[in-house]
């Protein structure tokens, strides 16, 4: 499902040259849950971005759901960023609108139809448990209930790729446990392909099925997360 061969990006900074991400091989495959895992300045957001062709890589290839996201422009660009949703940390919600119509709209934007919109929302509530909170303001719901709307959103469009950029870094404990299960429940149901980037071990062991390790712009360490991390 993505495949990355010998991906580098350097950044121009005004101090000089920076190698965020330093010639990576990965293969994720469909259906997996995939974790990446490292300390700050690793080159997770880094790597995050060029999965969802925010960034080009200056060497290498990254190829998600069958494209070349790292080498297209304009319109094939904007059809192969379909195939790829994101969740964030703080939710990056529209705090004028209610649920509902945050869900809606991304279905908005690719003009489907109101009555086709309305029943797509609602399957989508119920998909991550939201029944009864359909009015509700973002300021009105606790930031478990952010989290199921970002996701709800971010499946809208039927994605094959859901990127996930420390979804659960600004959530209590048991909160995270809740919205890691629905991810599991999501990656079962629709076979969704689920990457994920975090600072957590917590998170990794609790859902991953494999797992990258980055340090310096560099894989480490990959491979399943019982090898990766079990103890010495
Ligand atoms: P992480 O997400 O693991 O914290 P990042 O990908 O954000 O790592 O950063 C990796 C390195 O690249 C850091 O040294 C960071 O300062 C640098 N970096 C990230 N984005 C930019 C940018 N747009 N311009 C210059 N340097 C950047
Ligand atoms: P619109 O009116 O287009 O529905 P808003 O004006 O409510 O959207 O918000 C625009 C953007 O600003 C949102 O995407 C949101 O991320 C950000 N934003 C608005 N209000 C807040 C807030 N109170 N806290 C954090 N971000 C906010």
């Amino acid at each position: 499902m993505i495949t990355l061969k010998g991906v580098t990006k350097i950044y121009e900074a005004k101090s000089g040259t920076v190698t965020a991400v330093n010639n990576i091989d990965l293969t994720i495959n469909q259906g997996e849950i995939f974790g990446i895992i490292g300390y700050s300045g690793a080159g997770k957001s880094s790597l995050i971005r060029l999965l969802n062709g925010l960034e080009t890589p200056t060497k290498g290839t990254v190829e998600v759901a069958g494209n070349d996201i790292g080498n297209i422009r304009g319109e094939k660009l904007r059809k192969a960023r379909q195939e790829i949703s994101m969740i964030f940390q703080h939710f990056n919600l529209l705090w004028s609108r209610t649920v509902r119509e945050n869900i809606a709209f991304p279905l908005e934007i690719t003009g489907m139809s109101k009555a086709e919109r309305a029943k797509r929302v609602d399957e989508l509530i119920k998909l991550v448990g939201l029944e009864g909170r359909e009015n509700a303001y973002p300021s009105q719901l606790s930031g478990g209930q952010k989290q199921r709307v970002g996701i709800a959103r971010a499946l809208a469009n039927n994605p094959k790729v859901l990127l996930c950029d420390e979804a659960t870094s600004a959530l209590d404990p048991q909160t995270t446990d809740s919205i890691l299960e629905l991810l599991v429940d999501i990656n079962e149901k629709l076979g969704l392909t689920i990457v994920l980037i975090t600072h957590e071990m917590h998170v990794i062991r609790k859902i991953c099925h494999r797992v990258a390790v980055m340090e310096n712009g560099l894989v480490v360490e990959q491979g399943n997360v019982l090898d990766v991390f079990r103890k010495p």
